[in-house]
């Protein structure tokens, strides 16, 4: 088993991403697995090294180690952007240049029952579909065709899910990801790749058996899933766990450094005191 937390350093770790990386950490050596850390600095507009200091002091302090050499997604923008390519070369990526505005502009309304938020934000409504992608700017979104892949008789992939709210197999259709996704977003402008391609690439290239994350992240594995499938890498086994909430029943959030590890710590909580609080 070789499982991993994959943080981003914009902010201090709460008790939520203590929750994940134990569940990850534990479930990993329990069966003399792997614990793998990585860290998610796709957003270098975003990402400080002081606060991905302080996620090793922090992951230190509550008592986990981590296997081989800790791994930056701002050292692999190459292998991004080859696998960019190579789905490029298929003929399903086209370039994008409607902004957040354009795109709630030519959202159609709502239908009963169909979401128009996805994972990968609003359900684009393929305006710039058909663009040649040679056409692409420096300024342009990269986006996936989806409607490339509809219909019969594309044998569409599934996963297999460990957690306690959706257990069991889920299959992918393009229908679904057409309806409840919309054509993703691969690459954004002077971001190598999206956070939705990167990690499925991260976590091939590091042979993630079991991705265990957060519920909030249980619909982006569909997508994920199926550009596994477009890339030719076999899934992992996905256990997404319930999100650790306040007093008012709110997730936690990065801003929120009542919450945050490095405030316990100071307070002089212990890392026991924290699986406590967590129920672990
Ligand atoms: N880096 C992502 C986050 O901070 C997590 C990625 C993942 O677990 O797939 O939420």
């Amino acid at each position: 088993m070789i499982t991993r937390f994959a943080p981003s350093p914009t902010g201090p770790l709460h008790l939520g991403h203590a929750y994940s990386a134990i569940l990850a950490h534990d479930m990993a050596r329990a069966v003399g697995g792997q614990f793998l850390l990585r860290i998610d600095d796709l957003d270098q507009t975003r990402a400080r090294p002081e606060w991905e200091e302080l996620i090793f002091e922090d992951l230190q302090w509550l008592g986990l180690t981590w296997d081989g050499p800790v791994r930056r997604q701002s050292d692999h923008f190459d292998d991004y952007r080859n696998a960019l390519d190579s789905l490029a070369r298929q003929g399903a990526v086209y370039p994008c240049r409607c902004t957040r505005r354009d795109i709630d502009a030519a959202a159609s309304a709502p239908q009963e029952g169909v979401p128009d938020i996805g994972p990968d934000g609003r359900i684009y409504p393929g305006t710039c579909r058909g663009r040649p992608y040679d056409d692409r700017q420096p300024t342009d979104a990269l986006r996936y065709d989806l409607s490339k892949t509809v219909g019969p008789p594309h044998a569409m992939p599934a996963f297999t899910e460990t957690g306690p709210a959706h257990a069991g197999e889920h299959e992918v259709t393009a229908d679904y990801l057409l309806t409840h996704v919309g054509d993703p977003v691969l690459a954004r402008p002077k971001m190598a790749a999206s956070y939705q391609f990167a990690v499925v690439i991260d976590d091939a290239e590091t042979h993630v058996t079991h991705v265990i994350r957060g519920e909030d992240l249980f619909e982006a594995t569909f997508l994920q899933r199926f550009l596994q499938g477009e890339l030719g890498l076999s899934p992992p086994i996905y256990h997404h766990h319930r999100l650790i909430r306040d007093d008012q029943g709110r997730r936690l959030a990065k801003r929120d450094d009542a919450r945050g590890i490095r405030t316990y710590r100071q307070a002089g909580a212990t890392p026991q005191d924290i699986r406590a609080m967590l129920g672990l």
